[in-house]
């Protein structure tokens, strides 16, 4: 059968969606190779959030036009935001693909990869093969970006595709409704669409099943998730009776879940953090700006009172829980005295992670064609002096834990070193240690050592194994 490589860009989300679409491929016979040489097919699952990221993965489909000279039967495609953002546009940049598939249509995947195995092969059976591999494509590229009701609920059956994985990421609802002025994603994933609760309880039991001890819930407003399907009962949100349903889950250890909204964290939510113990002590949670007049401009219904506030709040119902976020700097209209208000508030919380943005323009959002645009040595002066303030902050936070005993579920071996194994703590920092393969996929307490600017060194021996579980600092 055809051999299947996939380059994923973006977020956890669009990796979660590869994921789905490797699964069904591999369940048709088709072989994943992680090399694109040794591949038959080739898929980019693109990403639109800026500019530079769609430019990416269009110079790279660009590149693969030199391997299809070389293998003319090869099938290129695009999947995902860019694929539903550009539709047959993408196709007139790209002549060369077969295949243009959106974000409704990820389960369509591998029927439109097999059909357009077969245009090829027929194409290749009639045609000079020189012909095929030449600029002119004499296939007609499959797209297919049309909207499709309830295709929130196709994607349960993606299951990690790495046998020895610990960790799994569910997909608990598509689309946003919130239009910040900067974003492209409600345009890319469509509008808020939740699945249901029973089928998520449901496939985080056949993970837990498999061995898998933690996973992360995803959505692009993932705290807001069924706010348009379903009831509140007793007072609880529909995330929130979600969470409670994934506590009992057995054998299911951690619970996880990004990208939130700060208006998405009622009293509900807050008090989850105190009395579920399988939602692990870590927020992400974007703050985006700590200017209340730019916070209006993004369209964002916050204020930076309100978000300290919530900031309060999480720590005083989980003690030591960590709090990352997402910060973009040179907003259209961003003054001085706005940037400083950031910096100030981010001085003031002590993060212990943030994703700093110089905004750029991204065409077909508000922002883009706002007044006021910052030239680019304003935005990187205040990107890097911000960066200086989180970073600072993220370093203290991991000082701290030196001398400390943290619990953490190892993960496999460390990304930069693979002869040292990578464990994460429940507040979700990175602890590398030294240890064999009975480690890999438990959790346990480890003594910590040391600490770079981003991670832990720790030690499992100091503590002897089967130690006891403290599980917080
Ligand atoms: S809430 Fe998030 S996904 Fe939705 S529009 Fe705003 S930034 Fe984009």
């Amino acid at each position: 059968m055809p051999s299947v490589f996939i380059k994923t860009y973006g977020c956890q989300m669009n990796e979660r969606d590869s994921e789905q679409v490797a699964r069904d491929l591999q369940d048709r016979g088709h072989r994943l190779v992680d090399n694109e040489r040794d591949a038959d097919v080739i898929l980019l699952n693109t990403c639109s959030v800026r500019d530079m990221a769609e430019q990416k993965a269009i110079g790279k489909m660009g590149m693969l036009r030199k391997l299809r000279r070389e293998k003319p039967k090869l099938v290129l495609g695009y999947m995902g935001c860019m694929a539903q953002r550009m539709g047959d546009d993408l196709g007139n940049r790209s002549p060369h693909v077969d295949l243009v598939v959106g974000t409704q249509k990820f389960h369509r995947v591998a029927d439109h990869v097999e059909e357009a195995i077969r245009r090829r092969e027929e194409a290749f059976a009639s045609e000079d093969a020189t012909e095929l591999g030449g600029s002119i494509n004499p296939i007609i590229p499959i797209v297919d970006i049309a909207a499709e009701e309830g295709s929130q609920n196709t994607i349960r059956e993606h299951l990690p595709t790495e046998k020895k994985a610990a960790t799994s990421f569910i997909s608990i609802m598509q689309g946003c409704n919130m239009h910040c002025t900067f974003c492209i994603v409600p345009t890319t994933r469509g509008p808020e669409r939740g699945r249901p609760i029973l089928e998520i309880v449901e496939e985080a039991r056949t993970l837990a099943g498999r061995g898998i001890k933690e996973v992360t819930l995803l959505g692009q407003i993932v705290n807001l998730y069924g706010r348009h399907e379903f009831p509140k009962m007793d007072g609880k949100s529909p995330f929130v009776q979600l969470l409670e349903a994934l506590n009992a889950v057995e054998r299911l250890e951690r619970i996880r879940f990004t990208s939130p909204h700060p208006m998405g964290f009622r009293k509900d939510l807050v008090e989850c953090f105190a009395r579920l113990p399988k939602l692990m002590e870590h927020v992400h949670l974007p703050l985006q700006s700590g200017s209340d007049r730019i916070l209006k401009a993004m369209h964002r219904p916050y204020t930076a009172a309100s978000f300290r506030k919530l900031v309060a709040e999480l720590r005083a119902a989980r003690p030591g829980i960590a709090v990352s976020t997402d910060i973009i700097v040179g907003f259209p209209g961003e003054t001085e005295e706005d940037y400083r208000a950031t910096r100030d508030l981010a001085e003031e919380i002590g993060f212990d992670g943030a994703f700093v943005f110089r905004y750029s323009k991204r065409g077909d959002t508000p922002a883009a064609v706002m007044d006021g645009q910052l030239s680019e040595e304003v935005k990187e002066f205040r990107n890097q002096d911000l960066l200086a303030v989180v970073n600072a902050s993220a370093s203290r936070h991991l000082e701290a834990c030196v001398g400390t005993r943290q619990q953490i579920l190892c993960e496999g071996p460390s990304r930069n070193d693979p002869s040292r194994l990578a464990g994460r703590t429940r507040t979700n920092k990175i602890v590398i240690f030294e240890g064999g393969s009975r480690f890999h996929g438990q959790i346990f307490d480890v003594a910590i050592t040391s600490a770079s600017a981003s991670t832990l060194y720790g030690d499992p021996s100091i503590l002897g194994e089967g130690s006891e579980t403290l599980g917080k600092r």
